[in-house]
């Protein structure tokens, strides 16, 4: 862990200037939870943000990533349609015009941060910000004084060292691409490659899928993993594993080639996206003027109460390192102003039994532990149920995807420790499935509910 002291303090604080109960840094998912809800609570509050509102999730996340994962559905269902007796009469796909609406979206609910801002009462400092100590925070030379500050400035795309690696771009620069690139290379295997990949290839870009390692998704349960990989496989994604790149090169046609620690040379690509993790967004933040720590990979660890190690300096979403996810920001958030403002000393959020889904083809939905940290965790009292078929939709469509299933269960009593679904609906289908287990459900409150029938999701009640 790094410790950074205070150099001279900075002598210009304006008594002028104004000071508020809370400063959020950063109007991304986490900075404009905490201080929505200060402001629910009566408190003055200000926001300050350098870029868009909404921050990663609204303008290159969640948001612009599922409306393309709508968009390659309609491709794979159009697909489908044969099956299902319609003949269609050939279709062409715009790139320009599903980005030129997406934008429009995104574009909306900028706007529509900026007017519930202003109708909240909350202060929008527009501007970079920097600790000018643990009270003070200045917005392009200008100094505004709190009695807490919520760092919330979340993280940026990772490009490597290599040589050419400017040639490629993030997933930043996927989200601006004005027009599809034919021949695509994305290197990575986490949540943001293969569903970058999948909607690619789905809407009709040739995909490589450049692995350092054998497999995607290191940290998810194997079934999971292996059913992507089969499913990727089957839909013409070439991957490429265990393959390091070792520069990218950009040819007189203006294409790229890529040469790995094999000595191989792929390509041509028209696109390389890098999308190898995600660092902090700390530089330049002024952490050290106000003594915030941080660790060895520039996130800022907090307790459990997303406090740091400066009294009244708090940090949550991305830049804590932990569940870099919207809904892990926002409630971490909601829960900080809830402590802070409105007298409930216990308030914070509970890390354990996160539900998350990944956007890819077919898509995940997973909660708790995998099959192999529980057996790490607790040898012989775990017992694994497991499925896998074709969902009926597929019955008639020409290229069906899989559906696998695993309950992980814990004891005599076979407490749901673990869930974890891949196949059509996945998505939509844990979020109630994850309240159950929260609430400590075990196999047979499983097996007690009535199954929705004819339905994927009855599987998980069924199982034997
Ligand atoms: C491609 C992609 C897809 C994703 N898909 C999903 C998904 O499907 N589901 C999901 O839950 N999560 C998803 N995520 C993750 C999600 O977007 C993040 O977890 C979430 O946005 C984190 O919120 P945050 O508030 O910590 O940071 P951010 O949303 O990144 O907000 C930080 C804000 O702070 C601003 N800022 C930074 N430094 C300063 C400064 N010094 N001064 C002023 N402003 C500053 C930035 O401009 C930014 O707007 C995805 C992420 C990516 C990249």
């Amino acid at each position: 862990m790094a410790y950074y002291t205070s150099a001279s303090r900075p002598n210009r604080l304006n008594p002028l200037s104004k000071h508020y109960d809370l400063i959020a840094i950063g109007a991304g998912s986490g900075g404009l939870s905490v201080a929505e809800r200060a402001a629910l609570h009566g408190k003055r509050c200000a926001v300050v943000e350098s870029g868009p509102l909404g921050g990663t999730c609204v303008n290159v996340g969640c948001v612009p990533k599922k409306v393309m994962w709508f968009g390659a559905g309609l491709a794979h269902a159009l697909e489908d349609a044969a099956g299902y007796g319609f003949t269609l009469h050939g279709h062409d796909f715009d790139w320009a015009r599903l980005k030129a609406a997406r934008d429009r979206y995104v574009g909306g609910i900028n706007d529509w941060y900026g007017n519930y801002l202003a109708d909240s009462g909350i202060d929008l400092l527009r501007g970079t910000a920097r600790l000018v100590d643990a009270r003070h925070v200045e917005v392009d030379g200008e100094v505004y004084g709190a009695d807490h500050i919520a760092l919330a400035p979340g993280g940026e795309p990772i490009v490597p060292a290599v040589d050419g690696a400017e040639h490629g771009i993030t997933s930043d620069g996927f989200f601006a691409l004005e027009t599809q690139p034919r021949r695509v290379a994305i290197v990575g295997s986490g949540y943001i490659a293969v569903e970058l990949a999948g909607l690619l290839k789905a809407l009709g870009s040739e995909v490589s899928l450049l692995l350092r390692k054998g497999h995607v998704l290191r940290e998810f349960d194997a079934m999971l993993r292996e059913t992507l990989m089969e499913s990727m496989g089957e839909s013409g994604i070439s991957i490429v594993s265990s393959t390091q790149v070792e520069a990218v090169q950009r040819h007189a046609d203006g294409t790229l080639g890529v040469r790995t620690d094999k000595g191989q040379t792929l390509g041509p690509f028209d696109t390389l996206i890098w999308a190898i993790g995600r660092r902090p967004r700390t530089a330049g933040l002024g952490l050290e003027d106000a003594g915030v720590e941080i660790d060895g990979q520039g996130f800022i660890p907090t307790d459990d109460f997303q406090n740091t190690n400066v009294e009244r300096v708090y940090a949550l979403g991305d830049v804590t390192g932990r569940a870099a996810l919207t809904p892990v920001a926002i409630a971490a958030g909601r829960r900080l102003a809830d402590r802070l403002f409105d007298a409930q000393p216990e308030r914070h959020l509970d890390y354990r039994l996160i539900p998350t889904v990944i956007f890819s083809h077919p898509p995940i939905g997973t909660v708790g532990l995998t099959e192999d940290e529980a057996r790490e965790r607790h040898g012989d009292a775990v017992k694994v149920f497991q499925t896998r078929f074709t969902a009926m939709y597929h019955a008639l469509s020409p290229h069906p995807l899989p559906t696998a299933m695993k309950l992980v269960c814990l004891g005599a009593e076979q407490k749901i420790v673990g869930c974890h679904v891949i196949g059509p609906g996945a998505d939509e289908m844990l979020q109630g499935f994850a309240v159950a287990i929260r609430m400590g459900a075990t196999k047979r409150d499983f097996d007690d509910t009535v199954a929705i029938h004819p339905t994927s999701a009855e599987e998980l009640v069924t199982m034997r």
